[in-house]
């Protein structure tokens, strides 16, 4: 598979540097509240981005969707609205307990503001490449402190930024590696998109959790079996 832009490190322990890379990450959303680039190179009128808390150094899985949307930065955590409600009923399709999303997994986009509704209808703009261009470093520093093992893509546009141009069908259902980091794309799950609505797509989503499914139980044996050790010691 060729493309992908985005490039990644490693996964790394929570306990290395876990201070250091706390106190950096803790900067980095300050920072990413106040910053107002696109409203200063006319690209939006208002820099609106959520306040609330993203994730946690320590964190196995991120998710990394397209922009937040105006519910999420009213309600001043990521993914608040019905968009987060249906990926975290994925998860708990994967074995994770309800409310997951908001408490296991890193959650960032693309760009950090709301891009605002697309003036031709179908729900939220997508941010235009130079958006996504003058937001980028706040996405790189971001995987670049958290070192996830493995990262949700969700929707066309995050899938696109790691794996280049792809056609959802061709890539959801299946999982890639970068540097060590397991790449899942999945669906957006937003009512505006109609691509669920076919039942192999369907089939589709349902590959591509059984495989999230296998990485969480492999994560929790590993994480019983170092338990085991530490008691035996
Ligand atoms: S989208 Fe990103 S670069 Fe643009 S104002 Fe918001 S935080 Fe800054």
């Amino acid at each position: 598979m060729t493309g992908g832009h985005i490039k990644l490190l490693p996964p790394l322990a929570a306990r290395e540097q876990q201070e250091e890379r706390e106190r950096l990450l803790l900067s980095l959303h300050a920072e990413m509240r106040c910053c107002e680039q696109c409203v200063s190179a006319g690209y939006l009128a208002r820099a609106a981005s959520v306040a609330g808390f993203r994730g946690r150094i320590g964190d196995q899985l991120m998710l990394i969707g397209q922009a937040p949307g105006h519910l999420s930065v009213e309600r001043g955590f990521p993914f608040a609205g019905p968009g987060g409600r249906i990926l975290d009923s994925w998860l708990q399709r994967a074995g994770y307990p309800a409310g997951a999303l908001h408490r296991q997994v890193y959650l960032s986009a693309l760009t950090k503001c709301d891009p605002g509704k697309n003036p031709r209808g179908g729900g939220d703009r997508k941010p235009s490449p130079a958006e996504l261009a003058l937001c980028r470093p706040f996405l790189l520093r971001e995987l670049a402190l958290v070192r996830p093992r493995a990262i949700l893509l969700v929707g066309g546009m995050a899938i696109e930024a790691f794996l280049g141009p792809q056609l959802l069908h061709d890539v959801i259902g299946s999982s890639f590696e970068r540097n060590g980091v397991r790449l899942l794309p999945l669906p957006h799950p937003s009512g505006v998109s109609r691509w669920l609505n076919a039942p192999e797509h369907q089939r589709l989503l349902a590959q591509a959790l059984a495989i999230l499914s296998g990485w969480r139980q492999a994560w929790e044996s590993e994480g019983e079996s170092a338990a085991s050790i530490s008691t035996q010691e």
